[in-house]
This record gives structure tokens, C-alpha cells and sequence, in this order.
């Protein structure tokens, strides 16, 4: 099968006719192959954007809220040919790809309604001949650049909010997974959403990021993705002095403190951790259990993880899929290694599950006992199916130890102390802390890091902020 890029409303190739194919993760299968595209293509995306923002930025928020809402509509039509490319072109189960739709979907429907509350202000001036006016006023063209763990709602949670502000986009989704995205983009056209409003661009992320950051019709551009690109892309973006968002990595402290409850615990910490087979910017990745109830955690994790089933996504009953490609699973096979030599246990798993029929990309979901934190895992995102344990003995022992790290995306603790939840989610250095809570990402919640996990929020009231630019007229009566 071969897809295209939307530009102006048009379905288009490269100008070199190039493509590249877009891989099944569990069976190698060439799924589709999609355009080489680069700066030129780019570029004319943008010029369309542009010219569309004309127009779009016109429209009333009734307008664009109805047109998101139509958008949203169709998502949920075809929610379940939308999984099925998704768990074909990423990998995760079919479950979680529909669970995933909807969660995009949650997005739009936001979206459609905070487009209706965009509000200016009044302020009293200081001479009695004056009047300040506040505009609240769409920012303009917007790149928007997405990761390969959720090819659909990271896209929606930027373009729900972009469309609502009236700006217009241009959105290169991730080489691994652009169908997802050039779906999307086929059901904005049907529902009416106009030629150049909605443009996508797949190739070459350098020549793409390059464009996107130099040309000075771009305004903002909202990234998600590593740490490594999004640092570049700031660079690159200086020259222009872009208004940019930036959704970067994560690596998750999960505490489970004496008086947690176990079992409450320990269900959050395998649906937090095993998701997706741990690629989640917000999955924890170091546990630190107190001494007292270490050996009680691990063994109900040990239990746990020998009820999962890894395997192609679209099999009934597989709640773990591949790893999204070979370098992935080398990094992971690297970070059980290094535990290992730096003398950790591996308690459940710690290899590869080779399956008939089917890629090599499968790692056992993993327990690893004995953390330190001169290792790997103890520092490094490992963006796979592994949960290493630490046992630490105090509060302030363990709140330092999670503040450790360069990121600051999510954090877990679990406590029934009314005042140590209060004192440690305080102190824990994150932008999202899941308080007895695993599962802390909803759309009206304002997601988004501290430290080397970036800048801005996407969810409810506050993303509007992202994609909006304040003007004030002073007015002399
Ligand atoms: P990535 O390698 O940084 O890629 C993200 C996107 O950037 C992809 O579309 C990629 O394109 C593009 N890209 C790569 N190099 C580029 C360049 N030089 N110029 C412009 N674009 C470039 O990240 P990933 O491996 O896809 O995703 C995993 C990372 O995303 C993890 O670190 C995870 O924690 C983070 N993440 C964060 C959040 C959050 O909300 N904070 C959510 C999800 C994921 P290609 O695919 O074509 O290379």
C-alpha cells in the first residue's frame, strides 16, 4: 500500500517519487510505504499553511468547534479500523490502540469546547481617557512534531487545541508510525476542515526540522519526543525566536512507602510499568520499596508479571507487544546487562521471548532486584518491559533519590499518611505526581515536565495558553 502526504488539501508524494516502508513491529511485514519527503515539501506545506491561517484564524470558534467536533466524530466512526493501524504500524495490543483512539479522541472534544471560551479582558487604565483591551489571538502556523509510542494522541493533543486557538499546522508524525497520523489526516479533509488548515509532511526529520525551524511563517512549534532532539530543535529554533512546547523524557520514580496499600500498589505498578511494553514517557522506571515491605512488593510483582502474555497485538489475550524496533530492544538487552554486571538479580525474565512465526523484537517482562545507582536503569529511560527495585529506609533517603535525576516527567508514591503525601508530593521535583495513583493522564489535566523533561502543558484550560498570544490595545476615548 502506498500513502501520501496531505499539502493544500492534496494528497501528494515527494518530488523524488522516494518512499520508505513502514514496518509491522511483530511480523516484519511492510505495512505501507509512505513519502521521503524534505524541505521543499516542507516548505510548500507551509506556504499552505500560511495562506490558509489567512482565512482560519477569521473563522468564529463556533465554526472551528464544529469542525473539530466533526473530526472527533468520524475518529469514533472508525475507531476500530484506527486500532487496527495502529497496532499494526506500533505493536501495542488491540486494547490498548482502542484505549488509545479514545484517549485521542478525549483530546478533540476538549478541544472543541475550550475554542468557545477563549476569552480577552478589560483592565481599568490609569487615565479616566483610556480603555486596555486584552485579545487572547491565535499564534499562527504551528509545526507539530510526535513520537512513535502514541502515533494518535499526541498528535490530537496538539492539533485539537491548535485548530480550537485557529492556527494552522504542519505535522510531521514519527518515520516509525505516520499512518496513524496521515489517517488522521484524511478524515480532517471529510469533515470539512479546509485545504491547508491541516497539513503532513513524513521523510527526513532532519531536512523537516530544519525547514520547520527556519522558516519565519512557522510561529510555534510544539514538539514531543527525546530529550537529545527536543535540545536540538531549541537550538535550531533560536535564529527565529519560536514559541515552543516541549514534551520530552521521562524516567519515573515508583515509591511504595510502609503503609501503602500492597495490593492497590502493586496492580498500579504493573499497569504503569508493563503498558504499551513500558514505552511511556511517564512509566515508572525505578522502584524504590521500603526494606519492610520489599519482599512482600516483590513478590506480588513476581506473580503478576507471569500472568502477562507477550506476543502480536492482535492476538486475544497478548497484553505485552514487541519493542517498537531493533535498536529499541538492543537498549533494553544494554540496561539488563549492565544491572546484571553490576551485580542486580534478575528475578522474572531478562531475555528475549523468541515467538514462531514472528520478529525478533519481544523482551520478557522483567524484575530486577538489587538496583543501585551507579547502574544504567537507575538513570537512563529504558523504554521497555523492565522494573528494577530499590529498597530504601527513610522519607528523606528516598525523596533524594527520586529527585535525583535530570528528568522531572511523572512520579508515583504510594502512602495512606495523609501528611507524608501532602510533604512528598511537595518535594517530588515533577510535573505530574500520581499520588496512590498509577495513572495520572487525563485531558483536563495540564501534563507536561520540569528540568530536562521540558516546558509547557497539554490538557484541559492550560494548553490554550500554548497556541495563543496575548495583545492588548490601549484605547484613548
Ligand atoms: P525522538 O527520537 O526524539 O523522535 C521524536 C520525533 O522527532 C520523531 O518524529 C522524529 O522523527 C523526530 N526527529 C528526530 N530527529 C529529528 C531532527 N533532527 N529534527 C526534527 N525532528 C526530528 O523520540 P522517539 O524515540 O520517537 O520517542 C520516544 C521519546 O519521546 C522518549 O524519550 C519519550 O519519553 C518521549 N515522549 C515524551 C512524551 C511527553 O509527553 N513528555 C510523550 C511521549 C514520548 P523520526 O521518527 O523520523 O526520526
Amino acid at each position: 500500500m502506498q500513502v501520501n502526504n496531505l499539502i493544500n488539501g492534496q494528497w501528494v508524494g515527494a518530488d523524488s517519487g522516494a518512499t520508505f516502508e513502514v514496518i509491522n513491529p511483530a511480523t516484519d511485514e511492510v505495512v505501507a510505504r509512505v513519502p521521503l519527503g524534505g524541505s521543499t515539501e516542507t516548505e510548500r506545506a507551509v506556504s499552505a499553511a500560511h495562506d490558509a491561517w489567512l482565512k482560519w484564524r477569521g473563522t468564529t470558534a463556533n465554526e472551528r468547534a464544529s469542525l473539530i467536533d466533526k473530526l472527533a466524530a468520524l475518529m469514533r466512526r472508525d475507531a476500530d479500523r484506527l486500532a487496527r493501524l495502529m497496532t499494526a504500524e506500533q505493536g501495542k495490543p488491540l486494547a490498548e490502540s482502542r484505549g488509545e483512539i479514545a484517549y485521542a479522541v478525549s483530546f478533540l472534544d476538549w478541544a472543541a469546547e475550550e475554542a468557545k471560551r477563549i476569552y480577552g479582558e478589560i483592565i481599568p487604565a490609569s487615565a479616566p481617557n483610556k480603555r486596555i483591551l486584552v485579545f487572547r489571538q491565535p499564534v499562527g502556523v504551528c509545526a507539530i512534531i510526535t513520537p512513535w509510542n502514541f502515533p494518535s494522541a499526541m498528535i490530537t493533543r496538539k492539533l485539537g487545541p491548535a485548530l480550537a486557538a485557529g492556527c494552522t499546522v504542519v505535522i510531521k508524525p514519527a518515520e516509525d508510525t505516520p499512518l496513524s497520523a496521515i489517517a488522521l489526516g484524511e478524515l480532517a479533509l471529510e469533515a470539512g476542515i479546509p485545504a491547508g488548515v491541516v497539513n503532513i509532511v513524513t521523510g527526513d526529520p532532519r531536512a523537516i526540522g530544519g525547514l520547520l525551524t527556519s522558516d519565519q511563517r512557522v510561529r510555534k512549534l510544539s514538539f514531543t519526543g527525546s530529550t537529545e532532539v527536543g535540545r536540538l530543535l531549541m537550538k535550531q529554533s533560536s535564529d527565529n525566536l519560536l514559541r515552543l512546547s516541549m514534551e520530552l523524557g521521562g524516567h519515573a520514580p515508583f515509591i511504595i512507602f510502609d503503609d501503602a496499600d500492597m495490593s492497590r500498589a502493586a496492580e498500579a505498578a504493573m499497569a504503569c510499568k508493563f503498558r504499551n511494553a513500558g514505552q511511556t514517557c511517564i512509566c515508572a522506571n525505578r522502584f524504590y520499596v521500603h526494606e519492610s515491605v520489599h519482599t512482600d512488593f516483590v513478590s506480588r510483582l513476581s506473580s503478576a508479571i507471569g500472568t502477562l502474555r507477550v506476543g502480536d497485538g492482535t492476538q486475544e489475550g497478548v497484553n505485552v507487544g514487541p519493542l517498537i524496533n531493533d535498536e529499541a530492544i538492543t537498549k533494553v538487552e544494554s540496561h539488563v546487562a549492565d544491572a546484571r554486571e553490576k551485580g542486580a538479580s534478575v528475578l522474572v525474565g531478562g531475555q528475549r521471548v523468541r515467538i514462531k512465526g514472528l520478529a525478533d523484537r519481544f523482551y520478557a517482562p522483567t524484575l530486577i532486584d538489587g538496583m543501585t545507582a551507579d547502574m544504567r536503569v537507575h538513570h537512563e529511560e529504558t523504554f521497555g518491559p523492565v522494573a528494577a527495585v530499590r529498597s530504601f529506609r527513610t522519607e528523606e533517603e528516598v525523596v533524594e533519590w527520586a529527585n535525583s535525576s535530570q528528568f522531572g516527567l511523572a512520579a508515583y508514591f504510594f502512602t495512606q499518611n495523609a501528611s507524608r503525601l501532602i510533604r512528598v508530593a511537595e518535594r517530588l521535583e515533577y510535573g505530574i505526581v500520581g499520588a496512590n495513583d498509577g495513572g495520572p493522564s487525563t485531558v483536563q489535566a495540564p501534563f507536561g515536565g520540569v528540568k530536562q523533561s521540558g516546558f509547557g502543558r497539554e490538557g484541559g484550560k492550560y494548553v490554550m495558553d500554548e497556541y495563543t498570544q496575548l495583545k492588548y490595545i490601549s484605547w484613548g476615548v
